[in-house]
C-alpha cells in the first residue's frame, strides 16, 4: 500500500440547526476554515453527508491544519483520517498501517455508516475489523474506556478511518449571528464574555476604556493583548479604544461617591453604543455576573440597561467565578487579565458603591451631567486598531 496521506474530516452539530440555517451555518464555516488555514498551504474543500472534508493529500503538514480547524467555532471535532473504498479488506488494510507503530492494552473501533444501505451493519464492521485487529496485535477489546479508539465512517462513495479525533469548540461559525460589541476591560471576565458571543457565531468588536493620561497605559497593553489573543477565534479584529479619564473627572465633580459606579458605567454604555451602531453591532456585550461585585446587583443591571437603546448581552450572568476563571484559563486570557494594571475603574472610585439605585436616584445624579457632549468627547476621542490571525500585527488606523 502506498504511503498514507490523510484528508480533515471536520465534525460538527447540525442536529441543533433549524432547515433553513444549515446552508448559512456551512457557508460561513467553509469560509472561515479557509480563512484559519490561509497562510499555510491551499486546502480544498468538499461537503459530504454532514461532515466537511479538507483535502490535504498534497499538503505539507497536515498537523499544522488540524490544529487551526480545532479552533474553528461550529467545529465539533476534527481528525485526520485516511479514505478508502468501501471493501472490508481496504478498511483492513488502512488499520493495519494504522497500528503498526503503536502499542495499546485496549481498543475498540467505532464503525458508523452514514450509507444505511451498505451491505454490513455496523456491528458487523466492528466484529470483523476488531477480529483482524486482534489478530495481528497483542491487546484487548474495551468498548468503555478503550486506550485506542478506531472509528470507521462509511459514506456512499468512500470510507473514512481515523484514530485520534480532536474536539473543536462546538458552536457557530463566526458570522453567523451578526456583529456584537463588548465592553474590554483588562479583568477576568470580559474576555471570556467576548469568546462566548464568538462561540455563538457572533463577529465581536472590542471596545475599552482608558483613563490614559491620567493613568499609564498598561490597560491599553492588556487589551491589545487580549484582543491579539482572541483574534485567533474570529480572524480579524477592530479594538476601538475610548479615551475614559476625563469623563470620570467631571462625573467626579457633581455625582456623589456612592452612585458614580452606575454612572460611569451608564456612560461607557452610552459610547458604546454609538460606537457600536458606527461599526455595524446590533448589541453589546458585558461581563457582569450576577452579584459578583457592586454594581451587578439586580437593581444596578436595571439602571444600566436603562441608559441603552440596543440589548446588552451577558453570556456569564450565571456563571461563578471560579468557572470563568476556569474558562479564561483555557483560552489563555487568564494570563493577560491578572498582570498587574490600573483599570479605570479604580480611578474616581468609591469605596462603598451603592447596590440598590432607584431611576429616580440616577436621574438626579446624572441631572448636573451634559450626557449628550460627554457621549460625543468619549465617541470623538477614540481610536481604532486592527487585528488579524493568521500573521499580521496590529495596525494603526487612526480615529473612529
Ligand atoms: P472584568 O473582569 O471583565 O473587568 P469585573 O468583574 O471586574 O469584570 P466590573 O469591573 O464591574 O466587573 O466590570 C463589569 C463589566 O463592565 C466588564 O465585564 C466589562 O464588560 C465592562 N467594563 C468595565 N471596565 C471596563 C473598561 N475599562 N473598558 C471596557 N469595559 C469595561
Ligand atoms: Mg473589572
Amino acid at each position: 500500500m502506498a504511503r498514507l496521506r490523510p484528508v480533515g474530516l471536520v465534525h460538527y452539530h447540525e442536529l441543533g440547526l433549524k432547515r433553513g440555517n444549515r446552508p448559512l451555518f456551512l457557508r460561513h464555516l467553509a469560509r472561515n476554515l479557509r480563512r484559519a488555514t490561509s497562510d499555510l498551504a491551499p486546502v480544498k474543500l468538499r461537503q459530504v453527508s454532514g461532515r466537511l472534508l479538507l483535502d490535504l493529500e498534497d499538503h505539507p503538514d497536515p498537523a499544522a491544519v488540524r490544529d487551526r480547524v480545532r479552533r474553528v467555532c461550529g467545529v465539533a471535532s476534527v481528525a485526520l483520517a485516511y479514505r478508502v473504498v468501501s471493501t472490508v479488506d481496504a478498511m483492513k488494510a488502512v488499520i493495519a498501517k494504522l497500528i503498526e507503530e503503536r502499542t495499546f492494552a485496549s481498543f475498540r473501533i467505532t464503525a458508523r455508516r452514514a450509507f444505511k444501505t451498505y451491505p454490513m451493519t455496523s456491528v458487523e464492521l466492528n466484529r470483523e475489523l476488531g477480529a483482524f485487529v486482534l489478530e495481528r496485535v497483542a491487546s484487548r477489546v474495551d468498548l468503555r474506556h478503550p486506550e485506542l479508539e478506531i472509528h470507521v465512517e462509511v459514506m456512499p462513495a468512500e470510507t473514512f478511518v481515523y484514530v485520534d479525533p480532536v474536539g473543536g469548540p462546538g458552536g457557530l461559525p463566526v458570522g453567523a449571528s451578526g456583529t456584537v460589541a463588548t465592553l474590554l476591560s483588562g479583568g477576568i471576565d470580559s474576555p471570556v464574555a467576548a469568546w462566548r458571543m464568538m462561540k455563538r457565531g457572533c463577529r465581536v468588536v472590542f471596545v475599552h476604556f482608558h483613563s490614559v493620561p491620567y493613568l499609564p497605559p498598561t490597560s491599553q497593553a492588556k487589551a491589545r493583548a487580549l484582543v491579539g489573543l482572541l483574534t485567533q477565534w474570529q480572524y480579524d479584529s477592530k479594538l476601538v479604544l475610548v479615551p475614559f479619564g476625563e469623563i470620570q473627572r467631571e462625573v467626579v465633580l457633581t455625582v456623589p461617591p456612592p452612585a458614580r459606579v452606575v454612572v460611569y458605567r451608564r456612560l461607557m454604555v452610552r459610547i458604546a453604543e454609538t460606537l457600536a451602531r458606527k461599526h455595524g453591532a446590533a448589541a453589546l456585550t458585558t461581563g457582569e455576573s450576577l452579584g459578583q461585585v457592586a454594581s451587578q446587583t439586580l437593581s444596578n443591571i436595571a439602571r444600566i440597561d436603562e441608559a441603552a437603546g440596543m440589548p446588552i448581552l451577558r453570556p456569564l450572568i450565571g456563571m461563578d467565578k471560579l468557572e470563568i476563571t476556569e474558562e479564561a484559563r483555557r483560552l489563555g486570557t487568564f494570563e493577560i487579565s491578572v498582570e498587574p494594571d490600573a483599570d479605570c475603574c479604580t480611578l474616581f472610585v468609591p469605596k462603598h458603591p451603592a447596590t440598590r439605585m432607584s431611576e429616580h436616584e440616577v436621574g438626579a445624579a446624572e441631572a448636573r451631567l451634559e450626557i449628550p457632549r460627554l457621549v460625543a468627547s468619549g465617541c470623538d476621542g477614540a481610536s481604532v486598531e486592527a487585528f488579524e490571525f493568521p500573521a499580521g500585527a496590529p495596525a494603526e488606523l487612526g480615529s473612529a
